[in-house]
């Protein structure tokens, strides 16, 4: 099971790219994503998309963060450009097995958290964005098989070269 800690999520502001990175969280693989405030509209979004589309992510919300890090039983990875590169660890994060906390940032990260985690992992050393970063995370972490997960919803796109089909099931 892998969930997602998105760190400094601040209302209105950070709701769409919030709302990006739990839509990625699901779709690579995550099973849930902990905010650290409440923002109800974002969590029904989340919830109807998976209505409709499947799978059983869920938005979970923890204030104390600090506690949620220290109490995680399993791998804690924090995605930072500054961190190790992903290619010198993902094999040994993957081979450790069980659950993985992601932690990712919406502005400055507190320095503690960089203490707090077992990995501080970079995807490249330049700065870019969250939903980016956990992206790669997640498919380098499933080496891609997440792509091809079918999440059993109501909704399903039928692949075609060109056009757009979606089936009702
Ligand atoms: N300047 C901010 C800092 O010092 O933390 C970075 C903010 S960035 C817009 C938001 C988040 O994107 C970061 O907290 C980190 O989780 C993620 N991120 C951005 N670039 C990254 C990279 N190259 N590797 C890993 N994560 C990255």
């Amino acid at each position: 099971m892998i969930a997602v800690l998105r760190l400094g999520h601040r209302l209105s502001r950070d709701r769409r790219v919030s709302t990006h990175l739990a839509l990625v969280a699901r779709a690579f693989g995550a099973s849930r994503m902990v905010l650290t405030c409440r923002d109800e509209r974002l969590q029904s979004s989340i919830a109807g998309v998976c209505r409709a589309w499947g799978g059983s992510f869920s938005i979970e919300v923890e204030e104390n963060w600090r506690g949620y890090l220290r109490r995680w039983n399993g791998v804690k990875v924090h995605l930072t450009m500054y961190g190790e590169h992903i290619d010198d660890r993902i094999e040994e994060i993957r081979s450790a097995g069980g659950d993985v906390l992601v932690v990712v940032g919406a502005e400055k990260v507190p320095a503690e958290v960089f203490e707090l985690v077992d990995y501080n992992i970079a995807i490249g050393h330049q700065p870019h964005s969250e939903v980016a970063a956990l992206a790669v995370f997640l498919d380098r972490y499933f080496e891609g098989r997440e792509l091809h997960r079918d999440f059993g919803g109501r909704l399903r796109v039928v692949p075609m070269r060109r056009g757009k089909r979606v089936e009702e099931r």
